[in-house]
């Protein structure tokens, strides 16, 4: 099949490549997805959007696309880099007093909805790890036949020195890891790096299913591994994740799947940049997030978080702030008019001219899904003499793509002119704590008919 050559960033090699499919012309991709015991934040949404853009990219030059996204339900522990600490979803179900169940359904159907508000385009399938138990005890099975783990009192560990290759994604040396596990390290642990992978249920009742280790529940990592090669196979093209994946989990996932099959069965691992927060991480467990509700009651567009994550590199970490947000608010409001006044415009389209806008769109998105200079190309076209016609046509066409919304009447904006720099502004002083200022601003607000509710500040 002849199709367009793309290049995408390999973690693992640390430098671009050629996607070659598995399978010609299908292009498939597995993606770490939510840990669902608490609401996903703008930060994970960011994460979420790169399988997103690569299926839309993909599928734009003409692959087609196979996706699939688990839900983790049980496994991850509070303190996930040094393998301890309560599971997240328990600790969740105490606070709520409800189920762990109950937890998983409420914060799964809160994920779906905000995806969906950033047009996301849903995944294929959305496996739970509760539901691949079984399997993940097969695997771990094999890890022991093969002498890749050991067992100690109902627990399961991953034995890192039987698998020399540990440390190649992250490029963290042995020692390294060594160095890295701070305080008391597991007596039980032939090595302080080691992870678990099965883990006794000691006094815990909830989430435990019975093993030939005793009851117990799965580690985190295992649940990748276990889902990915029942659903992909062991061989796939992409696997994707945030950044902070990269180490331990993708580590240990590449250490389990290819010590159970004998070979390489990821071809390109990609990682999305964090998202930062007045210089820190955007984190559910630190408590400095916004929720895309949270944004959208503050009057913005849902899908000004898209533009504005579309104007860096996916690779690139980048900065929150609500006055950023304002600035990609307008900006996409008045690219959604310029569509609306170009797509009235009758007028011959020039199809030369679009050919050739639209080869330069399909090389920025094939090499290494450019984004940015996607956009760059939007405000370019919009400025140059291309007829009317031919631009809103290229941008419906791109908006596949972006999924911007583009042909959205622009009637149905969400905020009056200047009210996203009033609230910007007026953030600014709340942070600042000039409460004075910001009662001005909200005023200011109140006048152009937008009514603010704040949350809590937070340290
Ligand atoms: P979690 O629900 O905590 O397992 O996170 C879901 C996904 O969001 C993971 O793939 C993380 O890598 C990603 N993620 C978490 N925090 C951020 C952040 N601040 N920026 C971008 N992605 C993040
Ligand atoms: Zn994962």
């Amino acid at each position: 099949m002849n199709l367009p050559r793309v290049r995408l960033y390999n973690t693992f090699s640390r430098t671009k490549q050629d996607l070659e499919p598995v399978s010609d012309g299908m292009v498939r991709i597995y993606s770490c997805g939510p840990t669902v015991y608490r609401y996903v934040h703008v930060g994970n949404l960011r994460t979420f959007m790169l399988p997103d853009l690569l299926r839309r990219s993909l599928e734009y030059l003409g692959y087609q696309t196979e996706q699939v996204m688990n839900i983790t339900d049980v496994g991850h522990l509070t303190d996930d880099s040094f393998d301890r600490g309560e599971d997240k979803m328990l600790v969740s179900a105490r606070l709520e007093k409800k189920s762990p169940e109950e937890i998983a359904a409420y914060y799964a159907d809160a994920f779906m909805e905000d995806i969906r508000k950033m047009n996301i385009r849903a995944s294929d399938a959305y496996p739970r790890a509760t539901e691949y138990v079984p399997r993940m005890i097969e695997l771990i099975e094999t890890l022991l036949e093969k002498r890749h783990a050991y067992e100690v009192d109902g627990t399961v560990y991953y034995d890192i020195a039987s698998f020399p290759a540990y440390g190649s994604l992250s490029r963290n040396a042995t020692e390294k890891l060594m160095a890295g596990t701070r305080g008391e390290p597991d007596p039980r642990k032939r090595h302080p790096g080691d992870f678990t992978l099965w883990k006794a249920a000691g006094s815990n009742r909830v989430q435990v299913w019975p093993s030939p280790w005793g009851p117990g529940f799965p580690g985190w990592h295992i649940e990748c591994s276990a889902m990915s090669m029942a659903i992909l196979g062991d061989r796939f093209d992409i696997h994707t994740g945030g950044a902070d994946n990269v180490f331990p989990h993708h580590e240990a996932e590449i250490a389990q799947s290819e010590a159970v099959t004998g070979h390489r069965v990821v071809s390109l691992w990609m990682h999305g940049g964090l998202l930062m927060l007045s210089g820190a991480r955007m984190a559910k467990s630190a408590g400095n997030f916004f929720r895309v509700t949270e944004l959208e009651e503050q009057g913005f567009d849902p899908l000004a978080f898209r533009y504005l994550a579309l104007q860096a590199r996916y690779r690139s970490p980048l900065n929150f702030s609500t006055r950023g947000l304002g600035g990609a608010d307008n900006a996409l409001r008045q690219l959604r008019e310029n569509v609306a006044e170009w797509s009235s415009q009758r007028g011959d389209e020039d199809v030369a001219a679009a050919d050739d806008w639209d080869s330069r769109f399909r090389a920025a998105i094939a090499d290494d899904l450019d984004l940015p200079s996607a956009m760059a190309l939007v405000a370019e076209l919009g400025r140059s003499p291309v007829a009317a016609s031919t631009k809103a046509g290229l941008l419906e066409s791109w908006d596949r793509v972006l999924g911007l919304d583009l042909g959205r009447s622009p009637a149905k904006r969400t905020l009056p002119p200047g009210a996203a720099e009033l609230m910007a502004q007026r953030e600014q002083a709340r942070a600042a704590r000039d409460f004075a200022r910001s009662d001005q601003l909200r005023d200011a607000l109140r006048s152009l008919g937008v009514e603010v509710s704040d949350q809590p500040l937070k340290k």
